[in-house]
């Protein structure tokens, strides 16, 4: 029996989640971008997506681009960028750590920008002095509850060793 597709979602990472209706049983399937099927439940055997189908799947919109709407409606001077730092929080280039520090990649990945809660280090922010993307996309991973990374190089806490050599005194 044929299967069917019910259900089509392109998702963020430009793969596809299908729902199959075969044979009164429904079967769930990642494909590929290209159509093809890559898992299935059930390890049943399904057809490629065709181009229609694709192009009619209902399209996965990441949490941050809510929060990017949000933001540019309260501020809208600040809509083109909490529009680019939704695009770093949902291409997963923001990595948060433990001790509130974040670290953005920009979005060619060439340039890795060091941000805390009151700075950053790009030209956006050095100029203006403001909110840069960097800051926004830092508090729209802290909203969404993004998991904290732990420093992979950590600064060391205790104290530096000193070498302490006395003179010694000629006795007395
Ligand atoms: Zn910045």
């Amino acid at each position: 029996m044929k299967p069917t597709l019910t259900q089509l979602t392109h998702l963020s990472t430009g793969d596809y989640f299908a729902t199959w209706q075969r044979g009164g049983t429904a079967v769930e399937a990642l494909h590929g971008s290209d159509g093809r099927c890559l898992a299935s439940s059930l390890g049943a055997k399904l057809p490629r997506l065709t181009k229609a189908e694709m192009a009619a799947a209902h399209t996965e919109r990441h949490p941050a681009y809510d929060l990017a709407d949000q933001g540019a409606a309260a501020r809208p001077e600040l809509a083109r960028r909490m529009q680019a730092a939704a695009d770093l929080v949902a291409g997963g280039l923001v990595s948060l750590y433990e001790d509130g520090a974040a670290v953005v990649a920009s979005r060619s990945q060439a340039t890795l920008h060091q941000v805390d809660d009151h700075r950053c280090d790009c030209q956006d922010f050095l100029y203006r002095g403001s909110w840069c993307a960097h800051r926004i996309a830092r508090r729209m991973a802290l909203a969404l509850g993004q998991p904290e990374l732990v420093r992979p190089f950590a600064a060391p806490t205790s104290p530096q060793p000193r070498l302490s050599i006395s003179q010694s005194s000629p006795a007395g």
